[in-house]
């Protein structure tokens, strides 16, 4: 209990005021300003240890900074405005401080990055692995939010970034996509998008089946990450960029005249991003690559799923 004060006490010392923030860390609840115009966009994702991520690897604060970014990537996929943020935590008991703040560290990064602030949370101890969960609220401005819903026959598939082998390392350093998505919004319509969580060819299967369409991937425009190139498990750079999954990249669809004029002017270079058509979506409700000699096949989504039984 004393710890669990004495970590409280060390938080509140480093809040920092925030206009939206009537009421910061310490209360029952925190308390927001809310323009009455705007709605609300809210997501949460959870990070586990052993399943999400290897603590003594990634140590903490890169797990408190991807526990935030993840969610950050979900808030930019809807084309929304970070506003502001909760955290709950089960640390586990033996050195659970130093966790937590490490945790901690690695969000506040983020936090200031982004200008989203913290402003509550939850913090447990037990017996079991760490377990981190975010949620955050983000708005939309008069052109979002974006859904996956929206992909249109015809529509070009724009990606922001290359893909594959996102394990070793990109996964925990990633920057999300949320000034990219703004940025995009406000030049373009955006008929649909999503964040690559789960692979590409999971990811694309989701999108296309809330649109109600297919598409179709050229294997020769996928831009693959050089760190897709360095596994030795019987499966090519582009089969790990295909479904590797943790990339973080957004997946959108547009007008075959809004893609080209987003081709040829590059508006997020100068956000250090460069934008790549991969393919279309076709009528056709089958996903396809097309194989750099020209043959296609189909393409069946690889990505991560959770395992229910
Ligand atoms: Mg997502």
């Amino acid at each position: 209990v004393n710890g669990e004060q004495a970590y409280i006490r060390w938080l509140r010392q480093r809040w920092v005021a925030h206009p939206r923030v009537l009421v910061g860390p310490g209360d029952d609840a925190a308390v927001l300003t809310w323009p009455s115009d705007r709605s609300v966009v809210v997501t949460t994702d959870m990070l586990m240890e052993g399943t999400c991520f290897v603590l003594a690897q990634a140590g903490a604060r890169r797990v408190g900074r991807k526990a935030l970014a993840v969610n950050l990537s979900d808030l930019a996929a809807m084309a929304a405005r970070p506003v502001a943020c909760v955290v709950s935590v089960a640390l586990p008991q033996v050195g659970g401080r130093a966790v937590a703040e490490e945790l901690y560290l690695g969000m506040e990064e983020l936090s200031k990055a982004f200008d989203i602030p913290i402003v509550g949370g939850d913090t447990n101890s037990w017996s079991g692995p760490l377990v981190i969960a975010v949620t955050a609220l983000g708005e939309c401005g008069p052109r979002g939010p974006v859904r996956r819903r929206g992909a249109q026959a015809g529509d070009w598939l724009l990606l922001t970034g290359p893909l594959g082998g996102s394990l070793l390392g990109h996964h925990l350093t990633f920057t999300p996509r949320v000034r990219e998505a703004l940025t995009l919004v406000d030049l373009v319509r955006v008929h649909a998008m999503i964040d690559i969580s789960d692979g590409l060819s999971t990811d694309l299967a989701h999108l296309c089946q809330e649109s109600d369409c297919g598409a179709c991937v050229e294997a020769a425009l996928l831009p693959i990450r050089p760190e897709a190139e360095q596994f030795d498990d019987g499966r090519s750079p582009l089969e790990h960029a295909l479904h590797d999954g943790e990339d973080f990249e957004l997946l959108f669809a547009v007008s075959p005249e809004d893609g080209a004029s987003l081709l040829a002017d590059q508006p997020l270079q100068p956000l250090g991003v460069h934008l790549y058509r991969i393919g279309s979506c076709r009528s056709e409700k089958t996903l396809t690559l097309i194989l750099p000699d020209g043959r296609s096949q189909p393409l069946v989504p690889r990505g991560y799923e959770h395992r229910l039984d």
